[in-house]
């Protein structure tokens, strides 16, 4: 009987427990968010350091302060740091 609860209390466990990561998945993990400073600088000339945000009007953002890269395909949802991916926003529009 006791030997019984020991399994039900091990398979309990281990059902709690977080799938182990290995090395290689975790920098994969960290590489697809890491946006290199080249990157940076091509988004930054692209956009002309302006928010991108148009409106319904087709007017754009004016904003050049507060801008900050913004991902167009969120990194969860697979979007990679590529300046293809990438765009700048202010504040307000993120
Ligand atoms: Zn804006």
């Amino acid at each position: 009987m006791r030997g019984m609860n020991d399994l039900l209390w091990r398979r309990a466990l281990e059902g709690l427990e977080q799938p182990k990561k290995t090395p290689v998945l975790r920098v994969l993990e960290a590489d697809a968010r890491y946006i290199p400073v080249s990157t940076r600088r091509m988004v930054n000339v692209r956009d002309e350091g302006r928010c991108t945000h148009t409106d319904a009007g087709g007017s754009r953002c004016p904003n050049r302060e507060n801008l900050d890269l913004s991902a167009i395909v969120p990194f969860s949802a697979g979007g990679r740091a590529r300046a293809a991916n990438l765009r700048l926003s202010c504040s307000e529009h993120r």
